[in-house]
């Protein structure tokens, strides 16, 4: 379970239109990346999933489902933000738990989700220490197994590798991969990092000014790029 259906969804602030009538399919269990330049809509476009920022207009259908009046917390998303966005004064197990808590979930089935989701992250050491013990790449780990202790059938990833550095990047982007085989769920993930987006989806959705420009596999726009702006992005010859 988690696949979505946006249906000509557009957003305007004020006089500047952000997106300009997005369709998309994305099927349960799917990876899909959203890469475009900065400033072209792909966060606007995860907070409308999300239900943090609301459609001007069009559609959004979780597993058949329209979600229009479904708040954020009922969605079944858990979304992953670059900054991390953890709480400072909380402990790894407390910041992991927090929302599990907040939902009204039994202490024990807490421990347990956060035992587990610890596990699969080697975050066990950490569990007691704050965010300002950690290095850039564990807090990014504990923000991922917040998400996960949620269980939800679809994830959101916001640029989630860009305050890392290199070595850091390539680390957590094949962790990321592992995550996906191991929890089957659907995850849609935003970068402007072209080797996440060859390596890591299953689909891509290029988007430019607000408008999706081509939607394939890492080979179908490599191979067959629908412009020279994809030819561009992707990196292939055009
Ligand atoms: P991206 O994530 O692709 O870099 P964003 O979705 O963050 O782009 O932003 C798309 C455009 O919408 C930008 O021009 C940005 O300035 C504008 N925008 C985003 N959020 C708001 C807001 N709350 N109010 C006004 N303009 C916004
Ligand atoms: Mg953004």
């Amino acid at each position: 379970m988690g696949s979505l259906q946006l249906k000509s969804v557009r957003k305007s602030f004020g006089p500047v239109d952000v997106l300009k009538g997005i369709d998309l399919d994305v099927k349960d269990g799917e990876f899909v990346i959203f890469v475009g330049p900065s400033g072209c809509g792909k966060s606007t476009l995860l907070r409308i999933i999300a239900g943090l920022e609301d459609a001007t207009s069009g559609s959004i259908t979780i597993d058949d489902e329209e979600v229009a009046a479904v708040p954020p917390a009922k969605r079944g998303i858990a979304m992953v933000f670059q900054s991390y966005a953890l709480y400072p004064h909380l402990n790894v197990k407390d910041n992991m738990g927090l929302g599990l808590k907040q939902a009204g979930t039994p202490k024990d089935e807490i421990e347990r989700r956060v035992a587990k989701a610890s596990a699969m992250l080697s975050l066990e050491k950490y569990l007691a220490r704050r965010p300002a013990e950690l290095s850039g790449g564990q807090r990014q780990r504990v923000a991922i197994g917040r998400a996960i202790v949620r269980e939800p059938k679809l994830f959101l990833f916001d640029e989630p590798l860009s305050n890392l550095d290199a070595a850091l990047r390539v680390n957590t982007r094949l962790e990321i991969a592992r995550l996906h085989r191991e929890l089957k769920a659907t995850m849609i993930y935003v970068t402007h990092d072209q080797v996440e987006a060859m390596t890591l989806a299953d689909k891509i959705v290029v988007l430019d000014a607000g408008v999706i420009q081509q939607v394939g596999s890492p080979m179908e726009l490599y191979n067959r790029p629908a412009n020279l702006f994809v030819a561009g992005f992707i990196g292939s010859p055009g």
